[in-house]
């Protein structure tokens, strides 16, 4: 081991590295933990000591650290070309990743748009809900959206505007887009202070009350379905999204669903829509799209939604959006032995198991005296954690 290169790759990072989501005052006050390797579920970092990566390297991992198939998938594209853009041009495992893509999605969802991250995934859904209304003729209509209070989705400015977490959100508030906010289903602390299942989900006649009255401006609704994530894991009662879903069409305003966090497998399903037989308008996938090696996002949507795009190059319907990187070859190639491998390895078949197994652990924990709720869907779990659990204080 050698000291002094560790030394010196801890007082670096604190000297240059600005991390993400990290207050650094405390940060740079404290020894850096500085990952060197992976192994299967573990990192290990510069000191050799092994973790548990239990939060999956934020969501992303599915099959583990240096997976063979992936690892291999990577370098042999390396061996062909490392990225050439998708502007204009194609390669490879683009189409490749798109055919794997359009096989697994909801039904009706047949086009592919890449980029590279969650936050793009979803800014694309909107910008193609927006101009998809005012290529349908409805100038100046439609440039608004619906989304839900603890929304996450993403860090750019359109996903911001569509978020609803205070602590994160509120501070770029005259910089966003204003949005119409309906309560999510949070059952553990209602709003409406009712109880479910009696309820009849009451609140979704919020949603309903919003819609009625505003869907001639409404270019969307976007949910984070079944599960609201970076909220605390916030489960949804069966049968939310599917009456989410009907209330778009009844409404006549498209349907995007953020997918960043629950897609490839996370909720015990290929996509948490497939829980409810869900088909989005738009669906907007990242994080485990490459099992976790490379950053890689797609936005799937509808023939309608893509023919509206259609037309003569001096109408202005082409969609002017696309990154350097969209469609990155090493990324495709990745995503590409992913989803292979989930099929291959029979992956949504054996995680059951592992789902069946957390569930019945976190029993014991149901009745310690700080824990208020355990939420589980799939592979995800929240354990809101209370002074008293009888008082829900949190
Ligand atoms: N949407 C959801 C539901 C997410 O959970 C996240 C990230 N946690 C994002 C969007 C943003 O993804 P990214 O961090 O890749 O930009």
């Amino acid at each position: 081991m050698d000291s002094a290169r560790n030394k010196e790759l801890e007082d670096l990072d604190r000297l240059l590295i600005w991390h993400p989501f990290t207050q650094m005052k405390d940060y740079m006050g404290e020894v850096p933990l500085i990952v060197e390797k992976g192994e299967g579920s573990c990192l290990v970092d510069i000191y050799g000591k092994k973790y548990l990566d239990g939060v999956s390297s934020l969501w992303v991992n599915l099959h583990g650290h240096r997976k063979k198939e992936i690892d291999d998938a990577i370098r042999n594209q390396l061996d062909r070309v490392a990225h050439s853009t998708l502007l204009g041009i194609s390669n490879v495992p683009a189409i490749e990743l798109a055919r794997e893509l359009v096989e697994i999605a909801p039904a009706g969802l047949s086009k592919v748009f890449y980029s590279d991250n969650g936050s793009t995934a979803v800014e694309i859904a909107l910008k193609i809900a927006f101009q998809f209304w005012r290529q349908k003729g409805n100038e100046g209509e439609r440039h608004t959206f619906l989304s839900f209070i603890n929304a996450y989705h993403g860090d750019t400015i359109g996903s911001v505007s569509l978020g609803g977490i205070d602590l994160l959100h509120e501070i770029y508030g005259s910089l966003l887009f204003p949005i119409h906010r309906a309560p999510y289903p949070y059952c553990y602390r209602c709003p409406l202070e009712r109880s479910a299942p009696a309820c009849g989900m009451e609140c979704l006649n919020r949603v309903e009350e919003i819609l009625s009255t505003h869907h001639q401006q409404i270019a969307a609704v976007v949910i984070e379905p079944m599960i609201q994530g970076a909220a605390g894991m916030i489960t949804s009662p069966e049968g939310y999204l599917k009456r989410i879903r009907e209330l778009t069409k009844k409404y006549g305003v498209l349907l995007i669903a953020d997918e960043v966090a629950t897609g490839f497998g996370r909720t015990g399903k290929m996509f948490a829509c497939n829980h409810e037989s869900v088909s989005p308008d738009l669906l907007c996938l990242a994080k485990g799209i490459t099992g976790g090696y490379l950053p890689m996002a797609a936005t799937l949507t509808t023939e309608e939604i893509f023919n509206s795009f259609l037309g003569e190059y001096k109408e202005k319907k082409t969609f002017f959006h696309g990154h350097s990187y969209t469609g990155n070859p090493l990324a495709c190639a990745a995503a590409v032995a992913n989803l292979r491998m989930m099929k291959e390895e029979k992956v949504l078949e054996k995680v059951q198991g592992k789902i069946h197994f957390i569930s019945e652990a976190l029993k014991k924990y149901e009745k310690l005296e700080h824990v208020g709720d355990i939420r589980q869907l799939g592979m995800m779990v929240g354990i809101e954690l209370v002074v008293d659990s009888a008082n829900k204080e949190g």
